[in-house]
């Protein structure tokens, strides 16, 4: 029987234990922290928890134009809200627990640690220290928030994203540091749920890396609704002066507000794991090397998840496991194809994407036929009131094979299923354009975009 161990309870290393179970290995897997990892106690799950009451009130504070009368005075009750959030995330991660122990995989919670070739040594806070003799080992340890000197988090006024679930009350005016996913859906969250808020982004725009469209509409969208963005503006130093947060930029201006939230990207946790003794590359910044089978340097020893950065998603750390332990145990493995993943960012509206982007497009010379077409157009959406958010589908020109898309609107991440089973199987945008869509539905824009790219023989 092969014996596998796995180092690290996320989704990249549960799912692997999960799926090396099923199929016949003797898995252990150590977990430092909680069950479900980063991803259920910290990350994912909190923040998109929070994020479903910021947009239950996104909703109810637009709907007047739908006829609807407000009470005056609607609010969100931040304390209950973040202790559902953190119940929610304790539940799941036990759910995890128990299914990782009714799955027949040993559970350990401890430090795991390489010693040598696919040997892994697991101390626990109070028990004995414990040697594994495994036949491979995966590394799926995940990643911290970066924090820089001068900008030291508190966890009352200036945080991480790992803290702000301690907060009791919506913070009179939250100065949300960096622009990328994880900043822009926290500004997007707090300006929902009432708070002031502004943007610090060192870049031109917010989501610096995604759709230049998508990013202009969200962008626009937290304008209207009353964030200020601070487009080209970097963070020197963030202080705490009582109550007050002043954050200062490189040129000289301060910001000040209530509370300052630092997303300022993650670092690998891979230090102190022997790896680099035993043979597993790093990168300069500390992420593990691995190919598309999941395999590091190391005979043996694989890694999987944000301890890769090869894509830091929770679907994409299960997927790197799972292929994993197909590897490992024989079975037939489909190597990582990231031009297949679909992810979304959980703004309102929501931006989801899949398959190749017009950067992509343009940096390998492919060509394509793009179309887009504004949400505003389609019958549900005005019937809704849904005034922001697009289609834009990418076909490789010739073939009309769906290649990439983006939509932004509200439930993105739910109408982008459609288009990602187009590019998974190679649809052609006259096969996506003649399925029956249901009338009236946002739905019906995606054919209508993909009816706009096909062009009469
Ligand atoms: C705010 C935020 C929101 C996000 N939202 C989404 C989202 O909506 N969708 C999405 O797909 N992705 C999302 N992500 C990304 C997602 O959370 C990560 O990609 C995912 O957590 C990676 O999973 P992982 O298994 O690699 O690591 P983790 O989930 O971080 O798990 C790693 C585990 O390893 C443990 N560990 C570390 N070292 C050791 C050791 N030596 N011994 C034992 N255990 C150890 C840690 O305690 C941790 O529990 C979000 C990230 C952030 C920051």
């Amino acid at each position: 029987m092969t014996h596998v161990a796995i180092i690290g309870g996320g989704p990249g290393g549960y799912e692997a234990a999960l799926v090396a179970a099923r199929h016949g290995a003797e898995v252990t897997i150590v977990e430092r922290d909680g069950w479900g990892g980063s991803t259920v106690l910290t990350d994912c799950v909190p923040s998109k928890t929070l994020i479903a009451t910021a947009d239950v009130l996104t909703e109810v504070a637009e709907s007047l134009e739908l006829g609807v009368e407000l009470p005056s005075g609607v609010h969100a009750d931040l304390a209950k809200v973040n202790r559902r959030v953190l119940d929610l995330a304790l539940a799941q991660s036990s759910d995890i627990g128990e299914r990782l122990s009714s799955s027949g995989v040993r559970v350990v919670r401890g430090t795991g640690r390489l010693v040598e070739g696919t040997t892994v040594e697991i101390t626990s806070a109070d028990g004995p220290t414990e040697t594994v003799v495994a036949d491979a080992v995966l590394v799926a340890t995940g990643a911290h928030p970066r924090v820089v000197d001068s900008a030291q988090p508190d966890g009352e006024r200036i945080l991480t994203w790992e803290q702000v679930y301690a907060l009791q009350e919506v913070p009179e005016h939250m100065v949300v540091v960096g622009s990328g996913v994880t900043g822009a859906e926290f500004a997007s969250a707090y300006n929902g749920l009432g708070a002031r808020v502004t943007l610090v982004s060192s870049r031109d725009r917010v989501l610096p890396g995604e759709d230049p469209d998508a990013a202009d509409t969200i962008e626009d969208v937290f304008r209207r609704r009353g964030m200020d963005v601070l487009g080209n503006s970097r963070m020197a130093s963030v202080e705490r002066e009582g109550d007050t947060v002043r954050v200062t930029l490189t040129d000289g201006r301060v910001v000040e507000g209530s509370h300052c939230l630092l997303a300022l990207g993650s670092i690998p946790n891979s230090g102190d794991l022997g790896l680099a003794e035993n043979g597993v590359l790093l990168d300069d910044a500390g992420f593990v090397r691995v190919d598309r089978v999941s395999r590091t340097t190391a005979p043996g020893v694989y890694a999987a998840g944000d301890c890769t950065g090869v894509l830091m998603l929770a679907s994409v750390a299960a997927q790197q496991g799972r292929i994993a332990m197909a590897h490992v145990l024989g079975s037939a493995v489909h190597p990582l194809n990231l031009s297949e993943v679909s992810s979304n960012i959980f703004t309102s509206p929501e931006i989801a994407t899949v398959g190749l982007s017009q950067k992509k497009l343009d940096e390998q010379g492919i060509q394509a036929d793009v179309a887009m077409l504004p949400l505003a157009a389609n019958p549900r959406a005005k019937m809704q009131g849904v005034r922001d958010g697009f289609v834009k589908l990418f076909a490789r020109r010739g073939s009309g094979t769906v290649i990439g898309g983006v939509i932004v609107g509200p439930r993105a991440s739910e109408l982008i299923h459609v288009v990602s089973l187009a590019v998974m199987t190679s649809l052609t945008v006259d096969q996506v354009a003649n399925a029956f869509t249901v009338y009236p539905s946002m739905s019906g824009t995606v054919a209508e975009v993909a009816r706009r790219i096909h062009r009469p023989e």
